[in-house]
């Protein structure tokens, strides 16, 4: 599987349903299996057509067809399964947070804090200035604490990436 692909999306395993939601808030198009039975508007994606990355802890063989897309992660720790995914897929080229509904997928619209007021907490509208949408369930978005929490982790995981890497060249180094 080309690993450098741009854009690239996931379908999860239902048992990584955390996973999913991260990948969403880092802005990535990530469909979790077993969702669509709670969403009236959803359901799953082709995705042998659309190569998406099929992510699950599962040992079960798949066809081949859906085996050649599919990242078997490792790890039961949902940090650890971040990395997983970072160290297999290209994520921080097209890593946009505060894009996309961590509860159902879709991409957040800009609105303005007009817009926002009368659905978000006062002192909530007297702090932020930038609030996002979900045009889908309507949930309202902006760079609060939460907001800030997943960001650190993210960004956690490409310093560690960053670190792997350097540790792969100094071994081609020395290795020469
Ligand atoms: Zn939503």
């Amino acid at each position: 599987m080309n690993s450098t692909k741009k854009n690239p999306k996931f379908l999860a395993a239902s048992h990584l349903g955390s996973l999913g939601r991260q990948l969403r808030f880092a802005g990535f198009d990530c469909y979790i299996i077993g969702e669509e039975s709670t969403k009236p508007n959803s359901s799953l994606p082709p995705i042998e057509e659309e190569e998406r990355y099929f992510l699950t802890r599962s040992r079960r063989p798949f066809p081949e067809k859906l085996e050649k897309q599919t990242l078997r992660l490792q790890s039961t720790n949902l940090e650890e399964q971040m990395l997983e995914i970072a160290l297999n897929v290209e994520l921080r080229e097209t890593f946009v947070p505060f894009t996309r509904c961590t509860l159902c997928n879709a991409p957040l619209k800009k609105i303005s804090s007009d817009e926002a007021k009368n659905h978000i907490p006062d002192q909530i509208f007297h702090t932020y200035r930038d609030f996002r949408q979900c045009p889908n369930c309507r949930r309202i978005y902006w760079k609060g604490d939460h907001f800030n929490r997943m960001l650190k982790r993210w960004k956690k995981i490409f310093e560690e990436i960053s670190k792997e890497k350097e540790c792969q060249l100094d071994f081609s180094e020395k290795a020469r």
